[in-house]
This record gives structure tokens, sequence and C-alpha cells, in this order.
């Protein structure tokens, strides 16, 4: 189980994580920011439990990647 964790308003739009995991990142149309495919969002905290473990690998680089350090994830 592979859980990410995106804090959204402080996202700057810039397109990383969409470009290295796209299985999972999009870039919102309507405000320009990512958005955390299938998450729930709680205190601006959007949360995605996903039981595929192969997707830690490229979501893994899209936080290292981001610039504002706003995207988590962890191999539970
Ligand atoms: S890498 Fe970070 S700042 Fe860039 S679009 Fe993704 S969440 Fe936003």
């Amino acid at each position: 189980m592979v859980i990410i964790t995106l804090q959204r308003d402080k996202c700057i739009g810039c397109n990383y994580c969409a470009e290295l995991a796209p299985e999972k990142f999009r870039m919102s149309k309507k405000d320009g920011k990512s958005v955390l495919l299938r998450s729930v969002e709680k205190k601006g905290f959007h949360t995605l439990k996903d039981p595929d473990d192969s997707v830690f690998e490229d979501v893994d680089k899209a936080a290292k990647a981001c610039p504002v350090k706003i995207i988590s994830v962890k191999m539970i």
C-alpha cells in the first residue's frame, strides 16, 4: 500500500509531478494547480491510499522534484 499526500494550496503549478507521475497527477485547467487523482481532501491535505505499490517509484521522483515540497509518499 502506498500513501500519497498533496498539500494542494501551496502548489505553484510547475508541472513536474504531472510529468513524472502522470498516472497520479494532472494539472487542473481551472486553477493551474496539481490534482492528485482520486484523492480525498481534509484540511487542505489531499490523500490517496493506493494498493498498487508499483506507483511508488514515480511518485517518489515527483515528491523529490517538487520545488515547494508539498508531495509526500510512503509505502506501508
Ligand atoms: S511538482 Fe509540486 S509545485 Fe509542481 S505542480 Fe506538482 S505539486 Fe505543484
